[in-house]
């Protein structure tokens, strides 16, 4: 819609708010309200007065007057909203200068795709996000301690090993045989559907959704494909539908990526093809699962960034609990057609040359999906423009190779500060064209590492009073 035809739609259905939604520096949707009457075309174009000082990340309480600006594009109803409200989707201008904010995330996303243009490789770029999530009894609704004891056993490691299994709740399905039985056994069912449905109606494609490997409640709604700015709001009002269902139901829903000791985590894996002309750049004639040179590049690009890449798509020191082996998680910097535990798969499953994708796995939920994709695509574009070789293919199962073999396989970081570490020595490659800017990348790093990385580290865990106490 363009900013002539919102203001219709606002006569029309009586739409009695305007609810302005932008995304801060670390990735939580944020939003205040404005009478519908008081929106004019004039703030399309010169935006709306807000302060930002109390906003994460962004700037000090000195100069703290900051403009949103609406995408008219971007309107949808809120499905949850008591009146009807109509949402925006904003950018973030600096008033001194009326120009885009440099650390308004979605700005970094619309650089990326700028620079990716400006390059002459692509025009157009194709993202699938697939997230997964956890849905939990809301102890707020619930006062039994059944919620409360998800988080102590996953602490003590006790969940579903049979050692303590207290308080006796009945009947629970046994241990990794949630995927897909069908209801009773899947109770969430009808949860995802009614999630799903939302989805459809606040504009965004579904291909479909089903219970994930975790025994206790995980969860998967997968998106059509879109393009990346596109597809980072949608990211957003997917979890803003999964979450506000769940509460609707008195449960609470978590894209955390492992909140569970020995459950599988939740990861976001991204599938994605680079575009031009209306022509799939990855559909090729190689060996090797029929890609392009082009994305082999693209694959050597996301594999040797990887490292520090990880500081962005997985900026949580819980990420990291989710990198594990044996949990159908990536931990090994490779590629491969068939093996889960490979950074990059490539779906084996294309019905034609338009459908070639490569899967990219090591994103979670927990990232900004703006940075995310934008880091993404810089990594990949890298790769395309310096030629990198992915290597060899990451076919044999991992319980087939040698251990000096699997050792000299590069993995994953093991934590926030390692992964933190690798992008201060590596972010070159998204400096290119100024889409993450010294600034951005700095903050970041300071960031992470001091509210989140040291925080943690500093602070005696649960799990150490269990192993040291009594020492
Ligand atoms: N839950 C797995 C992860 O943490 C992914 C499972 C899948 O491949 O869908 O990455
Ligand atoms: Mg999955």
């Amino acid at each position: 819609m363009t900013p002539t035809q919102i203001l219709a739609f606002i006569r029309e259905k009586e739409v009695k708010a305007v609810d302005f939604r932008f995304m801060d520096f670390p990735g939580l949707w944020q939003h205040f309200t404005i009478p519908a009457d008081a929106l004019t075309e004039d703030v399309f174009e010169e935006g709306w007065s807000f302060d930002s000082s109390s906003i994460r990340g962004w700037r000090r309480i000195n100069e703290s007057d900051m403009l949103v600006q609406p995408v008219s594009e971007t309107a949808f109803l809120d499905p949850f909203a008591r009146e009807t409200t109509l949402v925006l989707i904003c950018n973030i201008l600096d008033p001194s200068e009326k120009r885009d904010y440099e650390r308004d995330p979605r700005n970094v996303a619309r650089k990326a795709v700028n620079y990716m243009r400006a390059t002459g490789v692509a025009d157009s770029i194709s993202v699938a996000p697939e997230l997964e999530f956890f849905v939990f009894d809301d102890i707020r609704f619930d006062q039994t301690p059944h919620s409360a004891y998800y988080y102590l056993e996953s602490v003590e490691g006790t969940w579903n090993t049979g050692r303590d299994e207290r308080p006796n709740l009945g009947y629970k399905l046994r241990y990794g045989e949630g995927y897909s039985p069908c209801p009773p056994s899947d109770a969430l069912h009808d949860l995802r559907t009614e999630m799903m449905l939302l989805m459809e109606q606040c504009g965004i494609k579904i291909n479909g959704h089903h219970h994930e490997v975790a025994t206790a409640g995980q969860c998967e709604i997968d998106l059509l494909p879109d393009e990346l700015v596109k597809m980072a709001d949608n990211v957003l009002k997917y979890k803003y539908i999964v979450k506000n269902v769940a509460r609707k139901h008195q449960k609470t829903a978590t894209f955390m990526p492992k909140p569970i000791y020995g459950e599988a985590g939740s990861g976001m894996p991204i599938q994605f093809s680079l575009w031009k002309d209306g022509k799939n750049l990855f559909a090729g004639n190689h060996p090797y699962a029929g890609l392009s040179d082009l994305a082999m590049y693209a694959m050597g690009g996301l594999l040797r960034h990887a490292p520090a890449l990880s500081a962005i798509t997985n900026p949580t020191t819980n990420s990291y609990k989710r990198l594990i082996p044996n949990s159908e998680a990536p931990v090994n910097l490779a590629y491969s057609r068939r093996n889960r535990t490979a950074a990059i798969r490539i779906p084996v499953y294309s019905p034609n040359a338009r459908a070639k994708r490569i899967e990219f796995r090591l994103p979670d939920g927990s990232c900004n999906p703006y940075l995310a994709f934008a880091a993404m695509v810089m990594a990949a574009l890298d790769g395309i423009k310096n030629k990198i070789s992915p290597g060899q293919p990451f076919d044999k199962d991992i319980y087939d190779l040698e251990s000096e073999e699997l050792a000299r396989v590069p993995k994953t970081p093991m934590t926030l500060e390692e992964a933190l570490v690798n992008l201060q020595k590596d972010h070159e490659f998204l400096l290119q064209g100024d889409v993450f800017t010294p600034d951005v990348i700095d903050t970041w790093i300071w960031y992470k590492r001091e509210k989140e990385a040291d925080a943690l580290r500093l602070r005696p865990h649960p799990y150490e009073f269990a192993l040291y106490f009594d020492i």
